[in-house]
């Protein structure tokens, strides 16, 4: 896993999610996202939003959806310690 991988799947992360990429691609990415847990955050956060945009047919403020859905995803990850 390099670094470089991470900039390539980040980078063709909406096209691998609407499923425009030739198959071998998007088996490289899907394979890449598998195995690099911040790639597949990032895979998951987005996959949210084009859902939530997809409902809802609103796409002037992906900035603010894309902050609420980091915001759902951080509080469920961290666990409250109280
Ligand atoms: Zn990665």
């Amino acid at each position: 896993m390099s670094s470089h991988e991470c900039e390539e799947a980040l980078d063709r992360l909406f096209e691998y999610i609407d499923h425009e990429l030739p198959d071998d691609e998007l088996t490289r990415i899907g394979a890449h996202l598998k195995q690099c847990p911040p790639c597949e955050a990032e895979h998951q956060i987005n996959e949210k939003i084009k859902r939530m945009v997809a409902r809802t047919g609103d796409e002037c403020a992906p900035d603010d959806l894309r902050q609420r859905v980091l915001q759902t995803i951080e509080s469920a990850r961290r666990p409250q310690s109280a």
